[in-house]
């Protein structure tokens, strides 16, 4: 059976075990499993995801910097896409907080007992002056996500600057980035009894209300999701006069691909094939804008961040002031570039987000039952702006 497949059905089976729970067993029995059992499990499986956050910022956004190379094209493709990826970024975000607004998926349930703290009275510009980092050790110990990754894109920064020098330091990074994938291989191993865990305690102690949440937060994102992988991407490419439809068509199977094993890495070959023989994309565009993208570009984590600091937010009843949402914009582009293409490292990377605008991280706990299922869904996303944005790029050169 295929982790996803696990994943998925260890889901079910927690929703299943956590109603039985929740129906015949006397509260303080449930308590106890718990507080014991189920609470223990899935907290220790959300703690060794934190633990491979830092690194996993560090080392691969380090590493995608350093793959922006100082040759004059190469230059100028970088920038052309950086500018597209920031821009349908914000779109993306713009979408994943208006439906999240408009559905408003966490209003009506009070899951979160914990009293919150807030870092109030903090002005925008004292804001902005705390995300730069004063020493990078520091930011890392503490955990301060924007600061780490403000310090990865230094590094990055530095040693492209340093050339040859600098090499070294890279290959450094690069090692650390092969220990992380594989490290984070091992913590999603645990992932099965990890979002099993999470689903009986969140279904066992709260009941009903949790799926009925959960289904308007699942329709919510997938939403968002479908209009931005079609409305707005259909729409931009019509504008630029490249047949969507020939689009759609032609990278189906990276899609499709995409959607089966929720890793857009391992649809690059795929994508790059599709581009060339199904697209007729040229092969100088397709060959770098697609690992670039495939390694940065992730509409599918922007909505996913956005929609679900939104959703946390109503959760646990915290009205949202402007520099928290800022935060949060902030912090979903910057995470989206640094998430993995692989499965469930969207959710991997929330923590940054939530702690960036002062939200719970235990609400982790109750998106993670779902993750899987929306993963399939952001991760099509994920390759459907790699793919459109290549095609992007593409007609911008040759109107220059
Ligand atoms: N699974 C996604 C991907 O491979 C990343 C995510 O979890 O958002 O692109």
């Amino acid at each position: 059976m295929s982790q996803s497949t696990k994943i998925s059905l260890s889901m079910l089976l927690g929703v299943v075990v956590g109603f039985i729970f929740n129906l015949y067993l006397p509260e303080n029995t449930i308590q106890y499993l718990d507080k014991n059992i189920f609470h223990l499990i899935g907290t220790g499986f959300i703690r060794f995801i934190q633990f491979i956050v830092v690194p996993i910022i560090l080392a691969s956004l380090v590493v995608s910097m350093t793959r922006m190379k100082d040759i004059k094209k190469i230059g100028r493709y970088s920038l052309k896409l950086m500018i597209l990826y920031i821009l349908t970024s914000l779109v993306a975000l713009f979408i994943g907080i208006f439906f999240a607004y408009l559905l408003k998926p966490g209003i009506g349930v009070q899951l979160l007992q914990q009293k919150v703290e807030l870092k109030e009275g903090m002005s925008l510009s004292e804001w902005l002056l705390s995300i730069i980092p004063v020493n990078p050790f520091e930011a890392m110990s503490s955990g301060h996500m924007i600061q780490i990754i403000i310090t990865s894109l230094l590094l990055g920064l530095g040693i492209t600057l340093a050339k040859e020098k600098g090499k070294p330091f890279l290959s450094f990074f690069e090692s650390a980035n092969e220990v992380i994938n594989h490290i984070m291989g091992i913590i999603l191993k645990l992932a099965p009894i990890g979002v099993f865990s999470l689903m009986v305690s969140v279904i066992a102690t709260q009941g009903l209300g949790i799926l009925k949440n959960l289904s308007l937060y699942i329709i919510g994102l997938i939403l968002s999701i479908f209009v931005m992988g079609f409305g707005i991407y259909g729409v931009l490419l019509f504008l630029l006069g490249t047949n969507p439809l020939k689009f759609y068509r032609s990278f189906f199977p990276a899609i499709s691909l995409a959607f089966g094993t929720a890793s857009s890495n391992a649809t690059l070959p795929l994508a790059m094939e599709n581009a060339e023989k199904r697209y007729g994309m040229k092969k100088e565009i397709l060959s770098f804008a697609i690992p670039f993208g495939i390694s940065l570009k992730k509409d599918g984590a922007v909505i996913l961040q956005g929609f679900t600091a939104l959703f946390v937010a109503q959760l646990s009843g915290i009205d949202l002031q402007l520099n928290q949402i800022i935060a949060i914009a902030i912090s979903a582009i910057l995470v989206s570039f640094s998430t993995a293409g692989v499965p469930g490292a969207g959710i991997i990377m929330m923590s940054t987000v939530l702690s960036a605008a002062g939200l719970p991280l235990e609400a982790i706990a109750i998106i993670a039952g779902v993750d899987r299922l929306t993963d399939t869904f952001r991760t099509s996303l994920n390759v459907v702006g790699v793919l459109a944005n290549a095609v992007i790029l593409e007609r911008w050169e040759r109107r220059e």
